[in-house]
């Protein structure tokens, strides 16, 4: 699926119908934002890259959006840009600590089987 922001200029364009394309973004604050704010261009030093993101995050805080957006990219997962106020770096961390709990309540449902057992 493309980024939100970017499915404002393929809006402009006539297209075929995209099976992926959930009702979600068309609300997104992004639409009406720079489109190289959510993104990285090549070789950004860190110092730029920090203060786009923190642009970026502050176009997401004020979007209506936001959780579903957030969602997608953890569920898809998208590997790239600032998605629902999370950098990809941020949103690995996410996901890794999801997947520990997830592995620590099976633990605990396998524990409480064998007691139970
Ligand atoms: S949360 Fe951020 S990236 Fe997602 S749709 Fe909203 S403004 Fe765009």
């Amino acid at each position: 699926m493309l980024h939100p922001i970017e499915s404002t200029a393929a809006a402009r364009r006539p297209a075929a119908p995209d099976p992926d394309d959930s009702p979600w973004h068309t609300s997104a604050a992004c639409r009406s934002d720079e489109a190289g704010l959510f993104f990285a261009p090549s070789k950004e030093p860190t110092a730029a890259r920090l203060a786009r993101e923190e642009h970026a995050k502050r176009v997401c805080a004020r979007c209506p959006v936001l959780l579903e957006c957030r969602e997608h990219a953890l569920a898809q997962p998208e590997p790239y840009g600032v998605w629902g106020g999370l950098t990809a770096a941020e949103r690995r961390v996410v996901l890794a600590r999801r997947r520990r709990r997830e592995a620590e309540l099976l633990d605990a449902r396998r524990l409480t089987a064998r007691i139970a057992g």
